[in-house]
């Protein structure tokens, strides 16, 4: 390691404190909007929450990958994953 620093740290310009900037920066502070997981294959909106490769902890099932799969899907025997 060598003691030179090739990069420096400035300091940029604030963008002007105008009604426009403050606007933009509550829209980029706002969540985006919920919206509905609908299955891509049949459309359906009900889902089954699984999960895959809990572990057995103290007597407690823990941990695992959940997924959200298209009940109407997979009352048809298909597996559509949605999340
Ligand atoms: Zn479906």
């Amino acid at each position: 390691m060598t003691d030179k620093h090739p990069f420096h740290v400035i300091e940029g310009t604030k963008p002007p404190d105008t009604p426009k900037q403050r606007s933009l920066d509550k829209v980029k502070r706002t969540a985006k909007p919920a919206s509905m997981i609908q299955c891509h294959r049949c459309g359906g909106r009900e889902l089954i929450e699984t999960k895959t490769g809990v572990m057995l902890k103290n007597g407690k099932p823990t941990g695992g990958t959940k997924q959200l799969l298209c009940a109407c899907c997979f009352m048809k025997g298909e597996r559509v994953v949605l999340r």
